[in-house]
């Protein structure tokens, strides 16, 4: 058990990342007294506009990430794909810890993690170099998909084969980069287990939502996820809670699941807040962001519990944010901009949750 030291308000919380999720959790720490300070290597990201300071400096920078730490009085981290060995420069303060990254970040990494703790990921195995296909239809089966190791993210890295003589040119479409291949999942429903771990080992997680994506993006959740999630979510739920105590994460991570009739098949780990828990804003006690702001902080975890029997959370990627208008004029709906300057297609502008 570690000793727990609550951080007082009018502290300071690093976010390390500038995105929509720093942006978020800037303004849940607001509320809740702290002061914040975002780092990021963009002029004017999301997470700049909510933030008490903000230095935009590159993440591999050690020397800067030192002296943004010594400004801050814990620091954590809102996007997966940041280089891990400067990040030592932060002497002790960041939480969670460098382990969540550097296996969450490493597609191989992380399906042995997973499979090593009892999880179940899809049928694998690493691609580094052109025999590493000898095989592979009689191993893993077409169709496949290739996706890249490292940097990945909302589908990109990622390219399907559906026969052997494409799995060149599948490699080629992803840089030639050291990948996994991966047996397509005929799953019924894909979901996440949110989980939010203290450092003395208290979780606290939330409903399953259902997700849906649509070209590697999420476009909605649901809860509650219904058939066929709901007869998963138990076993699903200890995945969750023992790969969170395993990684010693101290903080909110999703863990993505595919329901299939043989049980829950882990997709991947998001070693932060998620975007398939944007719906607990509104829709929970407590927030994800809050609860990851609880967390790292050493204060009292809040309760996740529904506020409502039916929510549901629609992304608005590229021009769905035009709509703004109409859904502000929407009663119920609650709408979240995330001041991005330009609607480019694919990029995630805002969202809205609607409750009942
Ligand atoms: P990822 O970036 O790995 O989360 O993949 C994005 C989305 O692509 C997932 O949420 C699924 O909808 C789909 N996908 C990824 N891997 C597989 C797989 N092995 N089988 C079926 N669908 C997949």
């Amino acid at each position: 058990m570690s000793e727990l030291k609550p951080l007082p308000p009018g502290s300071t919380i690093g976010i390390v990342g500038g995105g929509q999720l720093g942006r978020m959790l800037c303004l849940a720490a607001h509320r809740m007294g702290y002061r914040t300070h975002v780092y990021a290597p963009d002029p004017a990201p999301p997470a700049s506009a909510t933030a008490s300071l903000y230095v935009c400096a590159d993440y591999q920078n050690s020397d800067a990430l030192a002296a943004f730490a010594a400004e801050c009085d814990v620091v954590t981290y809102e996007f997966e794909n940041l280089p891990v060995a400067p990040l030592d420069a932060m002497e002790g303060k960041l939480r969670p810890g460098t382990r969540s990254l550097a296996i969450a970040q490493d597609r191989a990494a992380e399906k042995r993690f997973i499979e090593e703790h009892g999880g179940t990921v899809a049928r694998w195995r690493p691609i580094s170099e052109p025999g590493d296909f000898d095989g592979i239809g009689e191993d893993i089966g077409f169709p496949l998909v290739l996706k890249s190791r490292r940097l990945g993210y909302d589908g990109k890295g990622q390219a399907w084969v559906r026969e052997e003589s494409q799995l060149l040119d599948a490699w080629d479409a992803i840089g030639r980069e050291p990948a996994v291949a991966e047996a397509a999942v005929d799953f019924g429903a894909e979901f996440s287990i949110l989980v939010a771990r203290r450092a003395d080992d208290e979780l606290a997680i939330w409903n399953a939502p259902r997700n849906i994506h649509d070209g590697g993006i999420l476009r909605r959740s649901e809860v509650p996820a219904g058939d066929p999630v709901d007869e998963h979510v138990e076993a699903a739920v200890a995945i969750a809670a023992k790969l969170a105590m395993e990684l010693g994460h101290i903080g909110v991570m999703a863990v993505e699941f595919f329901a299939t009739p043989e049980g829950p098949i882990v997709n991947e780990i998001a070693p932060r807040v998620h975007n398939s828990g944007h719906w607990t804003i509104e829709g929970s006690q407590t927030s994800q962001f809050e609860q990851h702001l609880r967390c790292i902080c050493d204060l009292p975890l809040g309760d996740p519990a529904l506020v409502s029997p039916r929510v549901t959370m629609d992304n608005l990627i590229g021009n769905d944010v035009d709509l703004w208008a109409d859904l502000l004029a929407e009663p119920g709906a609650h709408l979240h901009v995330y001041g991005k300057r330009e609607a480019r297609p694919g990029r995630k502008m805002g969202h809205v949750t609607r409750l009942g």
